[in-house]
């Protein structure tokens, strides 16, 4: 099956409209996909949608309208630290774009620069920026459980610029494992991301491999989603992941398809 249930309009931080979405993805052949604008977060309104009322009314009127042709459905991208109003929602994406800093509650992916002026009120301390990610997501994740995590190691956006000091540090491995573990118990559906693939960040997909590995091993459920922000990159490295989760040892992988999560067979 070719699915998505991680994309961004015009409603949030997309460019294109939910509608000219729909259209490409019927000429892609999509069976089904689903919508994750950025839920509202009031201490940062940079990138979130301020019209959540109008959103959910719009994407509504998509599924009647395209009825039959592809399956749509309304989700949203939850960040950790502002919840929305679950029953809204088809489902819901849980991700963490932030962590608690020394001052404030600070974005984590708002670019290479931004990122290194975060470590440094971290005092350069790599591990414990992680840890305090980790920890926040991983209380999330256990707490909430999200119908899907979005993005599990988000916090490793730049390490290929950074020369991979994050993966490369044994102490971040183990880290991101132990957390990875936790948040298998939660039974909630890890997404394969590729976002970062398609906006040249990175040439691998989220979560790191190591970490697909451990999902795999301990009966994880996962799916692929490409986090995307414009039309074109709607089935970015989709077939691309489907080979990668096959070597990793997967057979299927989740889609929502009539109105259920289901397995799809890779
Ligand atoms: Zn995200
Ligand atoms: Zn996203």
């Amino acid at each position: 099956m070719l699915t998505n249930y991680h994309t961004h309009t015009n409603f949030c931080d997309g460019k294109d409209s939910a509608e000219d979405i729909v259209k490409i993805a019927i000429e892609k052949g999509f069976d089904a996909i689903g919508f994750s604008s950025h839920g509202y977060t009031s201490f940062d309104l940079s990138y979130c949608m301020k019209n959540t009322a109008e959103y959910i009314a719009e994407i509504n009127r998509l599924k009647q309208k395209y009825k039959g042709k592809i399956q749509i459905y309304l989700g949203v991208e939850e960040d950790a630290f502002e919840l929305v109003k679950r029953e809204d929602y088809d489902y819901i994406l849980g991700s963490s774009h932030y962590v608690k800093a020394k001052n404030g509650i600070m974005p984590i992916d708002l670019g290479h620069e931004h990122f290194k002026s975060l470590l440094k009120t971290f005092d350069g301390n790599r591990i414990a920026l992680a840890k305090a990610y980790f920890e926040t997501f991983t209380d999330y994740i256990l707490t909430r459980k999200p119908d899907v995590i979005g993005h599990f190691d988000l916090i490793t956006k730049y390490d290929e610029k950074d020369g991979f000091a994050f993966l490369n540090n044994p102490e971040y491995v183990s880290l991101a494992e132990k957390h990875i573990l936790q948040a298998l118990k939660s039974d909630c559906i890890f997404e394969l991301n590729t976002g970062a693939i398609a906006r040249g960040y990175r040439t691998s997909p989220y979560p790191a491999i190591n970490l697909l590995h451990l999902i795999c091993k301990n009966g994880g459920k996962i799916m692929i989603n490409t986090d995307c922000h414009n039309k074109e990159n709607l089935d970015c490295f989709v077939e691309q992941s489907k080979l990668l989760l096959k070597d990793v040892g997967f057979n299927y992988s989740y889609v929502l398809y009539d109105g259920k999560f289901k397995k799809d067979y890779l």
